[in-house]
């Protein structure tokens, strides 16, 4: 029997992929090494099952291309070994000397929802209230950030109400923009488990395995959905299948009933590509008397320029039919990575660390006497947001840049612009587990390092569960978990002072749990990391309570009986007019790109699933793009022909897949190849200043 098949003990661990949140019981050796994984049965996310990613979560630890020693670029550009000591000291000095000449405004950060949430908060408080300066974001922006603006907006606070469990209790469950098949994998089991004969629909222009699965597919043209929400609305409202005592729980209503006027089934079917009759049936369908209706949305809503509209446009769709605060309803944003919703409530971004809000005097005073810091270090001044740094660089007035376990290099929207900033940048510091992501390979200064399985920490998950991770493999040559290194910053940087409370990430827990206290997100009821894992993760709010109880499970959903966050207890109907789209089609560029992921077995920029021998097995490692046959015919190409897909911004081949999955017209590129966000669009949704990945003008030629 192999040894690896032979564990002495076994610890549980949640997943470092996806935001679905399932734990791990990692099997371990004598000397406390992990050396296999199965998936935790009995657990209440993923109730024994798991990916493949999760199957295959321990394999990129092992790679060759690991980070393990800090690397520091020469005045040749060679990069050379150094030790931390000299890697340290260059960070400091560097990024001093230009805080010295150019202000506080003159570096930033962009970090990450992949780790986690002590380690985030560490980041975020050392560098604004440590280090000094103003700006920091976390590529949760590239996924979240507008379903955080809308509930923002919506609920009062950034709250998606639901448990798991709403999937198997609903009739009636819409998926927008989410390809739940392969995007969160046992979540589509959740929905599988449902034994209330569902209808489960998928609007999406793309015909995706979710959609192939659905009872009905919604092949709507791309961004047509904010059109076909109001009209949606507008049918419900016309035909009164609107639920009285949920409105009055409302703000807004009457504004909302007249601006949905405008948008009759027959006011929008060239928007969405849609015949009235179709539009009239899902109406019925959505505001079924009765029927549990649970909206679900993922990245087709959220990474587009009026993505807090069309999110808010299915919150309004919820309020009004009375699918909120129920069994199996709902307005609910499914999160992208493991951590994004502990970014959400702690990286001290753009929200102050805890759930606060900078600009709140209050807030500041009392997240500044929970870390014991001087209040004058909290600044009332807002970070810009992702692409306003990346914009505020290439003007060179962001002169420095720290990128922590993050890749922009790749997945940032028209990403050849990275590599004109990079020029731009005087120092540009690289914290990663790999040296060869191509964020890692334009740095000046590569500091190494631990991974997930090599650290200790908590992630929340989309529906709110906190779940704790373990530290079960030591970390290559001398790489570090990122929590240490922020507290070799703080001493380099002279700033330690402020930090002697952040000795450990559980005491970091601590203080954080303990920030929370009044706030939606209150956790105030979690003794420490034993708890988290004896109750099989737990679902904030879990506020102390003077019985010492647990918060009852009927309480996990939010706005059963509770009022919103906004001042007046209500929520808002918010909405505006659709917007055309930022790059339309023309002559020259005919076809319209859809991006998106393309597998459950690779993740993002394959960063680390890239690394592992039996993921790569079960994906093409070469770029491909789905075309439709009557497009395949009329460019007279065949499965497997080399194409050129050329957008205004970059170009690459692909090899050719026939389907049609997509509309003539149409083509998709998953996103996880390096040279997909050449071709992507620089636009971005307003509110949330999050990208729009999902439709721009490309051309395509055979290649001969
Ligand atoms: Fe579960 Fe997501 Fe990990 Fe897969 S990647 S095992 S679905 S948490």
């Amino acid at each position: 029997v192999p040894a690896r098949l032979k564990p002495a003990s076994a610890v549980t661990s949640i997943c470092g992929y996806c935001a679905t949140g399932c734990q791990l019981k990692l099997h371990l050796d004598e000397q406390g090494r992990a050396i296999n994984l199965s998936p935790q049965a009995g657990y209440p996310v993923n109730l024994g099952m798991a990916c493949p990613k999760g199957w295959q979560a321990l394999d990129p630890l092992d790679s060759a291309e690991r980070a393990t020693v800090p690397l520091l670029r020469d005045e040749t550009g060679k990069m050379l070994r150094v030790g931390w000591a000299e890697a340290l000291e260059t960070f400091a000095s560097r990024f001093k000397s230009l805080k010295e000449q150019h202000g506080r405004e003159s570096v930033a950060f962009l970090s990450t929802g992949q780790i986690p949430f002590e380690e985030m908060a560490f980041l975020g408080c050392l560098f604004k209230f440590g280090m000094g300066f103003l700006h920091g974001d976390a590529n949760t922006r590239q996924c979240m950030a507008t379903a955080v603006t809308a509930y923002k907006q919506s609920f009062g606070f950034d709250a998606p109400p639901y448990s798991y469990a709403d999937f198997e209790e609903s009739d009636v469950i819409v998926l927008v923009g989410s390809n739940l098949c392969i995007a969160h994998p046992i979540l589509w089991q959740r929905v599988m488990r449902n034994r209330r004969n569902p209808q489960i629909i998928v609007i999406d222009p793309r015909a995706t395995e979710t959609a192939q699965a659905a009872t009905r597919h919604v092949m709507l043209k791309p961004k047509g959905d904010l059109s076909l929400l109001y009209a949606l609305a507008h049918c419900i409202v016309r035909d009164g299948r609107i639920d009285p005592a949920s409105i009055e729980r409302t703000e807004g209503f009457e504004e909302f009933s007249a601006f949905l006027a405008d948008y009759s089934p027959l006011a929008v079917t060239e928007r969405t590509g849609m015949s009235v009759e179709e539009i009239e049936s899902l109406a019925r369908t959505v505001s079924e008397p009765g029927k549990r209706v649970s909206w679900w949305w993922t990245m087709g809503v959220n990474q587009s320029y009026e993505g807090v509209r069309a999110a808010q446009a299915m919150i309004n769709l919820a309020l009004i039919t009375g699918n909120i605060g129920k069994p199996g309803t709902g307005a609910n944003s499914i999160t992208g990575q493991c951590n994004a919703m502990g970014s959400r409530l702690f990286s001290n971004t753009t929200s102050l660390v805890g759930g606060h809000d900078f600009a709140v005097p209050e807030h500041r005073a009392k997240v500044a006497a929970g870390l014991g810091i001087p209040e004058e270090k909290i600044s009332s001044e807002p970070s810009l947001a992702y692409d306003q740094i990346l914009a505020a660089a290439e003007e060179g007035k962001i002169k420095g840049l720290w990128i922590i376990a993050t890749n922009p290099f790749h997945s940032w929207v028209d990403s050849g612009r990275l590599a004109a900033l990079r020029e731009k940048l005087e120092f540009l510091v690289v914290q990663d587990m790999y040296y060869t992501t191509e964020s890692a390979r334009a740095a000046d200064l590569v500091l190494p390092a631990a991974g997930w399985g090599e650290k200790d920490g908590c992630f929340i998950n989309s529906e709110r569960r906190v779940g704790t991770l373990k530290k079960v493999r030591q970390a290559p040559g001398i790489a570090l978990s990122d929590f240490r290194i922020f507290r070799l910053i703080a001493s380099v940087w002279g700033c330690e002072d402020l930090f002697v409370r952040w000795t450990d990430p559980e005491a970091a827990f601590r203080l954080l749990r303990d920030l929370t206290q009044g706030r939606p997100c209150d956790i105030t009821g979690i003794e420490g990391y034993e708890m988290v894992d004896g109750l099989g993760g737990v679902q904030w709010p879990y506020p102390a309570r003077e019985d010492g109880a647990p918060t009852p499970a009927s309480e996990r959903r939010l706005f059963e009986d509770s009022v919103f966050y906004t001042p007046s207890g209500k929520a808002k109907l918010l909405f505006s007019p659709p917007a055309p789209i930022p790059e339309a089609v023309d002559r020259e560029y005919p076809y319209t790109l859809l991006t998106g992921r393309g597998t459950s077995s690779q993740w993002h920029t394959q960063s680390r699933t890239g690394k592992s021998d039996i993921l790569r097995k079960l994906y093409p490692q070469d770029a491909y793009v789905e075309i439709n046959p009557k497009d395949a015919a009329r460019l007279g190409v065949k499965e497997h022909d080399m194409i050129r897909v050329r957008s205004r911004r970059g170009e690459l081949e692909a090899s050719v897949y026939i389907a049609p999955t997509v509309k003539p017209g149409e083509l998709f590129l998953p996103m996880h190849y390096p040279e997909v966000n050449r071709l992507t669009h620089s636009s971005f949704d307003p509110h949330s200043r999050q990208p729009n990945y999902k439709a721009c003008a490309v051309t395509l030629e055979k290649v001969r």
